[in-house]
């Protein structure tokens, strides 16, 4: 069933590819496994999968010895500072970032693993209470202010848009994030390169490929709907 589900969003992928005059290799999926047992990554990985998304540094720990090496992992939900070490020899990178204090404690930690950590900041597209990330206007001082740190590379934006039922109204939040990489880029930031733009979910992942998504992040569409209760 996963398989069949994987083959599914592919071809979905692919038309919005061709829609928007884009090629597949410039779209990466990354499966969200959270809440998902092994077996379901074992089948999403044997169909061919090898970048699987989690939101919480526990699971990640869990299920990282229990699957090939050759996956790559993507740390997509809010951080807490004292989880990061955990990810230095798991994660290829972060998508959540939205602090000076997070940015730093990434750096100290990767510096200290000898490695550098790709990290994307995290956009609050719709400003909700309820959400963690940036507003808009504290993207460009945050970036000015951590590109320096060693260790880190920021790479992208990446943003969740509300909740919703009808695709089209993610298009303008997916637009914003693009029209603001588009600015970062014209800065010319060292350290800074915009070519990861983290958007789109099982409900508007066709709207984000056709505003420039890079890597899209989906769940539901794949593993079926998550039971928190279990
Ligand atoms: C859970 C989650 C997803 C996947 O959501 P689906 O609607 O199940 O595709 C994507 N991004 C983030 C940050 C998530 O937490």
């Amino acid at each position: 069933m996963i398989a069949d589900n994987i083959r599914s969003v592919e071809e979905r992928i692919q038309a919005a590819c061709d829609r928007a005059g884009r090629s597949r290799e410039d779209v990466t999926l990354i499966c969200v496994t959270k809440t998902k047992p092994v077996e379901d990554l074992r089948q999403a990985y044997d169909a061919g999968q090898r970048f699987f998304g989690e939101n919480r540094v526990q699971e990640i720990i869990e299920k990282y010895p229990q699957l090939p090496d050759d996956i790559q992992w993507h740390m997509i939900g809010h951080l807490q500072r004292n989880k990061v070490k955990y990810l230095m020899d798991r994660a290829v990178m972060i998508h959540s970032v939205d602090s000076a204090a997070l940015a730093q404690t990434i750096s100290k930690e990767a510096v200290k693993a000898g490695r550098v950590m790709d990290i994307l900041l995290e956009v609050n597209a719709a400003g909700e209470e309820s959400k963690f990330g940036l507003g808009y206007d504290q993207v460009l001082p945050l970036i000015r202010e951590i590109a320096p740190l060693p260790g880190i590379h920021i790479c992208g934006l990446m943003t969740v848009p509300p909740y919703t039922e009808d695709p089209e109204t993610s298009r303008g939040y997916f637009q914003k994030l693009r029209k603001l990489s588009v600015d970062i880029t014209s800065q010319s930031i060292d350290n800074v390169s915009m070519r990861i733009l983290s958007m789109g979910m099982t409900g508007d992942f066709e709207v984000a490929i056709e505003e420039g998504a890079t890597h899209i992040r989906v769940g539901t569409a794949i593993f079926g709907a998550r039971n928190y209760d279990i």
